[in-house]
């Protein structure tokens, strides 16, 4: 009998400012000379990247902006 792992009050939680999709590409809106539209990666300014918020700070974090 293994059973299961109980949460925990420190177990993290979705970053609920980006929903866990911590990165996000973000377009110049010009191309250039090849036609190609760069892009760069923006992380999340709540998670820096991460995705997840320990349990106390997404409590924090998910008022309303
Ligand atoms: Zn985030």
């Amino acid at each position: 009998m293994t059973g299961s792992v109980p949460a925990t009050a420190a177990s993290p939680r979705i970053c609920p400012n980006c929903d866990g999709f911590a990165t996000a590409a973000v377009s110049s809106g010009n191309r250039d000379a090849s036609g190609q539209l760069p892009t760069f990666a923006v992380d999340c300014p709540a998670c820096h990247g991460a995705g997840t918020l320990p349990a106390s700070v997404a409590q924090l974090a998910g008022g309303r902006a």
